[in-house]
């Protein structure tokens, strides 16, 4: 296998040039290594524009009153808020610092879902008195600080309520939220939930507005999510009893992308068909209005459409074993592979016409022996200052990033139609040292 140029795991505009290089958004990733250093993380602006619109007109032409907010723990940063609010999107946030992301990029912050399940006194006041226009209650501590903060400042906060609907999705244990034993959600199945829905209706600043759930992720099937919508109407259909009016509705996020050429992920559509037809029957079932939908794809947007690049180091041949190539990134600036065990192609940038005779394994040069990228990589044979690039890795890398051995942050570009625009600029000495009090 040379560089799979129909891959459903490289970036839409991926190609190769005439030098053999590989190319993303029409700039050749080499150069780009060359420019802005590596680590470097590469995003194609025509996949993210692709997936973004995907999404949205999957849900709306089956559901117009259908709503894509993007979970910015997959990865956000300013320019990023700014693209994809202006491509339509509303936000998920869990914290308060990605709730001032999106306010320094003038993100108009009544799109925004405020999740989590533990927002601290200090998150929760801000968000309100910011502005934010959805808190997804996810615990009885939040919803007594959530209705304090709101009347303190006369507001009649509008709420969504999480729900666990004990509903395995067959996604790593580690990435599981809506079954029984979580951290997150008010569990249908012990009473919490019904418990919740009431405390809601009573309390006298907060406007309780529906009823959200996010089973994990990545989900490849889609019987988890139609089970749990019909688990989850019939719950509201019964919280009838209590007053509640669902006006509004969300399965969460979770959709899976290809990391490898072995994965099968469902198509948006096949997602969207799924999820608007459960709703829709299970609404006319249960003789629920029509709410409002809510999508909240983070890894299916950001995900794709992100390559990290690194340059090849000391290669070390373990006779009989196997060959370490290291590369000048690593689990400092992708922990999913040492935390969630998740697999990972690549290929060489500036040689990507050459066959993949070889199999080695990519180890980062962080001091961990767990610090592998990807175990047993098909690759082309290498040799140092060779560029890697491993594609799939837009979500959950970057976001997580950590300055662990002080490497610094890699810096982001976004690649489109031939130019480059930096995003964000790589962690300097300086950087790694400014909030040191001496
Ligand atoms: C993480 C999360 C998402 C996004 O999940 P993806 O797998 O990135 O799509 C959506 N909603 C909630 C509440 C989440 O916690």
């Amino acid at each position: 296998m040379s560089v799979p140029l129909d891959s459903k795991v490289f970036p839409i505009t991926t190609a190769i040039n005439d030098d053999g290089h590989l190319e993303i958004g029409g700039c050749d990733v080499t150069s780009l290594a060359r420019e802005f250093g590596t680590p470097l993380y590469v995003f194609d602006g025509a996949t993210l524009r692709n997936q973004a619109t995907g999404f949205l007109d999957s849900f709306r032409s089956r559901y117009p009153e259908s709503r894509v907010v993007y979970a910015c723990k997959a990865f956000i940063n300013v320019p990023l808020a700014r693209y994809l609010a202006g491509l339509g999107l509303g936000f998920d946030v869990v914290s308060g610092g990605e709730v001032a992301v999106l306010r320094a990029a003038g993100v108009d912050l009544a799109t925004v879902d405020f999740h989590g399940n533990n927002k601290t006194p200090e998150e929760i006041a801000q968000g309100v008195a910011w502005g934010v226009g959805t808190f997804v209650i996810d615990s009885f501590h939040e919803l007594r600080l959530l209705d304090e903060a709101a009347g303190a400042i006369g507001r009649r906060q509008p709420v969504l309520i999480r729900v666990s609907p004990s509903i395995d999705p067959h996604t790593h244990r580690l990435t599981t939220t809506g079954v029984l034993d979580s951290k997150f959600g008010f569990p249908i199945e012990t009473g919490d939930a019904e418990e919740a829905v009431r405390q809601v209706m009573a309390a006298p600043n907060l406007d309780m507005q529906g009823i959200h759930f996010h089973l994990g992720s990545p989900i490849f099937e889609l019987e988890p999510y139609t089970e749990a919508i019909e688990r989850v109407l019939r719950f509201a259909a019964r919280m009838g009893e209590y007053g509640l009016d669902m006006r509004r509705f969300s399965p969460g996020g979770g959709f899976a992308i290809a990391y490898t050429e072995d994965d099968e992920p469902p198509s948006i559509d096949d997602y969207a068909k799924a999820i608007v037809g459960a709703l829709t029957d299970g609404c006319a079932a249960n003789g629920l209005p029509r709410p409002e939908l809510t999508i909240e794809p983070g890894r299916s947007l950001a995900g794709p459409a992100g390559v990290a690049v690194y340059t090849v180091g000391a290669i070390k041949e373990v006779p009989g074993v196997r060959t370490y190539v290291s590369v000048d990134g690593g689990m400092g600036d992708n922990i999913r592979p040492a935390l969630y065990g998740s697999r990972y192609i690549a290929n060489v940038a500036n040689r990507a016409n050459d066959a993949a005779t070889e199999t080695v394994t990519i180890a980062g040069k962080y001091c961990e022996s767990g610090d592998v990228l990807i175990h047993d990589a098909s690759l082309a044979p290498v040799r140092a200052n060779d560029i890697i690039a491993i594609p799939a890795s837009g979500a959950y890398a970057p976001s997580m990033a950590s300055v662990y051995n002080m490497n610094g942050r890699p810096a982001i570009v976004m690649a489109s139609e031939g130019a480059a625009t930096l995003m964000r600029r790589r962690e300097s000495y300086e950087d790694l040292i400014a909030q040191d009090v001496v």
